[in-house]
């Protein structure tokens, strides 16, 4: 069995959802996610340089073979976003072409359904960013002239698009008011659905941000966000989980300080609280409060993940398997954490497909805790799959299945209404 091309697609969703293919001399072909970034499916498409011709079955040596050609790029960053969608697609062809799923070549699994947390905000319908990080409304999204009846479905899901927040400076001056009752309501729909772990965000711009850039924290920020948890905990009391993300905004100090203000709450973690470089920083606060500290989709392939791990700088560790170069690469970083008995709970804001790749890393982790899911605010999520039961989660799972490969197939027709603008959609060019 030989590879013959490797094709991409980007569907416009809250982020690019970057899909790879490979194709094969035979019928099979493999299904796979990257991490956006921006260019990305220029350098994915820069395999086909050199992967035609191999065996796919070879997955680690050709891991190896593209993580060599990437090189000159560094040992973190896009290039191991590329090498993640493609090393999934060549599981998901190891799988089908031997009748086993995924799981099996990650050792097996040690359950049967994957527990899901739900990643939430406040509001109500879709807000999306361009692979720079900026708010945008999707080209499906955007009104076309002349639009016919069948445009109806557009008008309806484009109703449903929010302007994202700003991302890049200047927040304070957009302070766009969180109502901590926007959040409970929330939360208590996803605890009805049936999910026992959600995650919220608490680094949102408010009146009482003095600095945009200084990474410090007022003491009337501190008492808002550690309210908002408290209303949150209140909402749904104490059988669901909850997490936070501060997704590295902050200071040393005032970092613990929120740690601290959050302790009476017990939180499941307090996400990235400092920036992702700085090991030692990040213990400083991990040793200084009884909140637990996550951290992880940041970084990039085992070697970065050994010093948080062997500094004790993280509690909860969370790699992000579209981004660390792989499922096997995945899978080794989840054994280092073992061995320092810590959990794992993977980060994924992925569409079904690396959904369900990470799902069967996650069945294979015996130090699993729980897999993100942030496409809640996606109205299409579900009309993407195609060869298993929808939908993928229900009550806060994911049913393992035994289908060959990752078990589940990309809908292309239903991806090409999604599809974003001036990006190929796989053999068809942009
Ligand atoms: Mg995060």
């Amino acid at each position: 069995m030989r590879i013959t091309k490797i094709e991409t697609a980007v569907i416009e969703a809250n982020y690019d959802w970057t899909i790879v293919k490979v194709s094969t001399d035979t019928s099979i072909a493999g299904w796979g996610e990257a991490f956006f970034a921006p260019g990305l499916t220029g350098v994915i498409r820069e395999f086909n340089e050199f992967l035609p011709g191999e065996d796919p079955r070879d997955v680690d040596r050709l891991a190896r073979l593209m993580r060599t050609a990437m090189g000159a790029t560094g040992t973190a960053g896009m290039g191991f976003h590329a090498i993640s969608g493609v090393e999934t697609a060549l599981w998901d062809i190891v799988g089908k072409a031997s009748n086993l799923p995924v799981y099996q070549f990650l050792g097996g699994k040690y359950r049967d359904r994957v527990r899901i947390y739900a990643d939430c905000h406040a509001g109500k319908g879709l807000s999306s960013l361009s692979p720079v990080l900026l708010p945008r409304t999707p080209g499906w999204a955007q009104k076309t002239r002349g639009a016919g009846a069948g445009e109806k479905w557009r008008k309806d899901l484009s109703e449903r698009v929010e302007l994202s927040p700003k991302y890049h400076g200047g927040q304070k001056s957009e302070a766009r008011k969180i109502r901590p009752q926007d959040y409970a309501r929330h939360a208590v729909v996803m605890k009805r659905r049936g999910f026992t772990a959600l995650k919220f965000d608490v680094d949102v711009p408010s009146e009482f941000s003095l600095d945009d850039y200084n990474r410090s924290l007022t003491r009337k920020e501190i008492e808002l966000m550690a309210g908002l948890v408290g209303t949150l905990r209140k909402a749904i009391g104490p059988e669901v989980d909850l997490a936070i993300d501060c997704h590295w905004n902050y200071g040393v100090n005032d970092a613990i300080k929120l740690a601290r203000a959050c302790e009476s709450f017990d939180l499941l973690w307090l996400e990235d609280p400092v920036p992702p470089e700085n090991t030692d920083a990040m213990r400083r606060v991990t040793d200084a409060t009884s909140t637990p500290i996550a951290t992880g989709e940041n970084h990039y392939q085992r070697h970065h993940f050994r010093e948080l791990l062997e500094r004790g700088a993280v509690d909860i560790l969370a790699p992000d398997y579209q981004k660390v170069g792989g499922l096997l690469e995945g899978r080794r970083i989840a054994d280092m954490a073992e061995v320092h008995y810590v959990a794992v709970a993977p980060h994924n804001i992925s569409s079904p497909i690396g959904t369900m790749a990470s799902v069967h890393l996650c069945a294979a982790t015996p130090n699993f805790l729980a897999l993100e899911w942030h496409a809640e605010s996606v109205p299409f999520f579900d009309e993407l799959i195609k060869g298993r039961k929808k939908p993928l989660i229900e009550k806060g799972y994911v049913e393992v299945t035994d289908k060959p490969g990752l078990g589940i197939e990309l809908d292309e027709q239903a991806a090409y209404k999604y599809r974003k603008r001036g990006e190929p959609f796989f053999d068809q060019p942009a």
